[in-house]
């Protein structure tokens, strides 16, 4: 069959990739792609919002399946336009997608299912929100323990810890009265503040049958030790010793087992991956978020990792029937991703400048190089983005794997790249 991916990051083409090593897969279409989806697959030069254009395409060139990479064109009901038009897609519907796109439907899905989450309150009025925290905290210079987040998609930039009254009360202003996130802040969220490390537990779900996928930990900081602004994510790497077995079979009891059965109780059946962010507290996991879609860059070391099919995997959640496939099998060994990013990021940055060092770095054993904000100019390989590229190592131990990886990243060059030097060391913290 043919499958199309959705989608132009370094998720989007860590997932072309593993679909074109399926036997079954003919040809792996990308919309609209970046230079590596172009190497490993075909580009097509549709914007991943334009359903009308992509189902077209989709039905003149014998698409199987279309896989939907970011959480956009979820919420916005990519799946649901695709199945009104019979075509087979692998994701949660408009309604589902909430779980995302709302973080407030989020809460309240938590709360019914009583799954472990923050406290927290849904406030529509700014006003109100300031009242509460005055109300609840009216000692000046007291520890204000909360976070303030936008309800709806705010890319990443919505959400403000805070430790003080005044960043609180500047957090509801800006979302609330200024509008700064638009409609995404016609509810703003007051939750309890919770310490702790966090991980990315993610599993791929029919509606009925879950399916866990390996523990990954990001770093969403800019710089090393979790310093300076967050980012789309600096790096991952994936198995976590931060989520034992232990801890796992907690996550799928306590939190995905609860989460998908109310999604169906409501009727609303959840169908795609689900992933959990998780606060490993005193008290044990709580979810900080839920997210729709495969996270970037945690797809591209657990897919790294994937030996099985993984159009199988996501054709038979597409269908509705997961408990029909074999447990997907895992390479035992670690994987480690690095992002390397432009000069800027995540604040402003040029595009444009040459990549050089990629052939190097493509000889490596055990690496691939994914690529996010890249595009061909003429026959070579320009920046397009922030987060550039992706470099992703296998190795024997978590250790091997990022040497492995920060080998492959020092093949290679274009002027201002830049990368945390400390991805996965947090896994050394827990032996
Ligand atoms: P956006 O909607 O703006 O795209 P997001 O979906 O990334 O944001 P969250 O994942 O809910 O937002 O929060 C972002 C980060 O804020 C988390 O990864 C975590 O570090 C921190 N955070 C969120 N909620 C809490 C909480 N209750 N306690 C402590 N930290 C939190």
């Amino acid at each position: 069959m043919n499958v199309l991916v959705l989608g132009s990051g370094g998720r989007e083409h860590a997932l072309a990739w593993k679909l074109s090593q399926s036997s079954r897969v003919r040809n792996v279409f990308v919309a609209p792609g970046n230079a590596g989806t172009q190497i490993d697959a075909e580009n097509i030069a549709i914007d991943e919002t334009d359903f009308a254009a992509l189902a077209d395409f989709a039905k003149r060139n014998d698409v199987g399946l279309t896989v939907v990479g970011p959480e956009a064109p979820l919420v916005a009901g990519a799946v649901d336009y695709f199945r009104e038009r019979g075509l087979k897609i692998f994701g949660p519907n408009r309604v589902a997608a909430q779980l995302e796109g709302s973080k407030a439907f989020c809460k309240q899905t938590l709360r019914s299912a009583d799954v472990p989450t923050a406290d927290y309150r849904v406030f529509r009025e700014p006003d109100a929100a300031a009242r509460y925290i005055k109300d609840r905290f009216p000692h000046e210079g007291e520890d204000v323990p909360v976070v303030i987040k936008a309800d709806g998609l705010a890319a990443g930039k919505g959400v403000t810890v805070c430790n003080t009254a005044e960043e609180a009360l500047e957090a509801i202003d800006q979302i609330g009265r200024l509008r700064v996130f638009g409609d995404a802040g016609a509810q703003i969220i007051i939750e309890e503040r919770l310490d702790g490390e966090e991980a990315s537990v993610l599993a791929i779900t029919d509606g009925k049958t879950i399916l866990t996928l390996p523990p990954a930990q990001d770093h969403k900081p800019a710089y090393d030790d979790d310093q300076g602004p967050n980012t789309g994510g600096m790096g991952a790497y994936s198995p976590t010793p931060l989520v034992t077995p232990q801890v796992m079979a907690m996550v799928e009891e306590k939190v995905l087992v609860p989460t998908v059965h109310g999604m169906k109780r409501a009727r609303n059946p959840f169908q795609g991956v689900l992933y959990a962010g998780l606060m490993m507290t005193n008290q044990g996991p709580k979810v900080l978020e839920y997210n729709v879609r495969f996270g970037d860059p945690e797809c591209q070391p657990i897919l790294m990792r994937l030996k099985s099919d993984l159009a199988d995997i996501l054709e038979a959640c597409a269908e509705g029937r997961l408990d029909s496939i074999d447990p997907p099998e895992w390479d035992t060994r670690p994987a480690v991703c690095v992002v390397m990013a432009s000069e800027g990021y995540p604040g402003s940055y040029e595009k444009g400048k040459t990549i050089r060092g990629l052939d190097e770095a493509a000889k490596l054993e055990d690496v691939k190089v994914f690529h996010a904000g890249t595009k061909f100019n003429g026959d070579q390989i320009v920046t397009n983005g922030g987060r550039v590229l992706g470099v992703t190592a296998i190795g024997e131990t978590i250790s091997a794997a990022k040497l492995k990886a920060y080998t492959a990243v020092k093949c290679i060059r274009w002027d201002g790249a830049w990368c945390r030097k400390d991805i996965s060391d947090k896994a050394l913290r827990h032996p």
